[in-house]
């Protein structure tokens, strides 16, 4: 394999700090009657030691476009986010507004222009750009960033919203690790890409999607007066006190991926013995390198539940479990539905409230074992 370079400083001084071995493609679902196996490819975070950015290693898959539905939550954490952006009076009436944003959906761009911007023309500049989990997705970390900071009018606000990695550290969340996400910010690694692309960060805000977001404010680093404030200044100390930076600090999260995945087995196990019927709910990437690493077959989850319409039909990939559509909620009988994105549960705990009238409970996976 060639050596390494890193996607944002492109030095190629780093560590593989996390190891998910061979993993099918998680967003690509096959068809149900598709036998398999399905191909899979080397799953690795790699931690530069030069600008601390984690990335993944090497994506030799292609992206599948199996769009999701878009969860209550995260359509609920943006109006939040606008809000909030809004009240420091970053988006102005009239402003010029360019969205990046990711292929999984989660557009802003409504709430924006009820607000009273204005949609920058194609490739235009614009005094307002957001960019909501979109950058995680450039292969080029370096080359997006640039992109992003020539289209800052003067005077403008880069808006970059990503699932921090203090958060997978702390929350122990290895399984944020997939193919098609390149990048795993720190506020310390994005502090630095910033840094190269003449951006400097300003201020922050966080929200608890996915256990723990940051949406970071930046302007040109040779614009205002404010360097970072408190918030910032807060984020890059609590870098610092869990060693984002440290490859050592992965090594618990390394040691996870079996426990997790040995709870997961163990516990549908436990209710096959005891006659109880469990279903999962959500079909999402996260799921996939976990059932593959729990070697979690049909027998023991029969199938998992998703709202997508795109994905009924399929199967998760690397493993025999068909994707359900939310109709088998109703059909009673269900012990516990096994939930594998936890920030769903006030939503589906609201939206189904016959699997708990029938006597079913709805289990957190990420609850087991812990
Ligand atoms: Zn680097």
């Amino acid at each position: 394999m060639n050596q390494h370079a890193c996607r944002a400083c492109h030095r190629s001084s780093g560590h593989l700090v996390l190891d998910l071995g061979e993993q099918p493609a998680c967003d690509y679902f096959p068809r149900s009657d598709d036998p398999g196996p399905d191909p899979v490819y080397p799953l690795q975070m790699w931690l530069c030691s030069s600008c601390g950015l984690a990335q993944l290693l090497a994506d030799p898959t292609v992206p599948e476009e199996a769009r999701g539905t878009e969860p209550a939550a995260l359509i609920a954490q943006a109006a939040d986010a606008v809000t909030r952006v809004g009240a420091a009076g970053l988006l102005p009436g009239g402003a010029v507004v360019a969205e990046y944003g990711s292929p999984h959906g989660g557009s802003w761009l409504g709430l924006l222009t009820d607000r009273g911007l204005t949609p920058a023309s194609p490739g235009g500049q614009a005094d307002a750009i957001i960019d909501c989990f979109g950058l995680m997705h450039a292969a080029d970390q370096r080359q997006a960033l640039a992109e992003r900071a020539a289209r800052l009018a003067p005077g403008g606000v880069l808006m970059l919203q990503y699932h921090a990695l203090s958060t997978i550290i702390r929350h122990r969340q290895w399984n944020a690790l997939r193919h098609g996400h390149y990048a795993y910010y720190s506020t310390t690694a994005m502090s630095a890409m910033l840094a190269t692309a003449g951006l400097s960060p300003r201020t922050a805000w966080q929200f608890d999607l996915y256990g723990g977001t940051v949406l970071l404010a930046a302007a040109r680093a040779d614009e205002g007066i404010g360097g970072p404030d408190n918030i910032i200044r807060s984020l890059l100390a609590e870098d610092a006190r869990l060693g984002v930076r440290d490859p050592h600090t992965f090594s618990t999260l390394q040691g996870d991926v079996h426990a997790h995945a040995n709870a997961l087995h163990d516990w549908l196990a436990a209710q096959r013995s005891a006659g109880r019927t469990v279903l999962g709910y959500g079909a999402a990437s996260r799921a996939v390198a976990l059932l593959c690493h729990a070697q979690v077959d049909r027998r023991l989850l029969p199938a998992v539940i998703d709202a997508s319409p795109a994905k009924q039909g399929l199967r998760m990939p690397g493993t025999d479990i068909p994707v359900a559509n939310l109709s088998r909620l109703a059909t009673g009988g269900l012990d516990a539905v096994l939930l594998f994105v936890p920030d769903l549960l006030a939503e589906v705990r609201n939206a189904f409230p016959e699997v708990e009238t029938a006597g079913g409970r709805w289990v957190d996976v990420e609850t087991l074992g812990s």
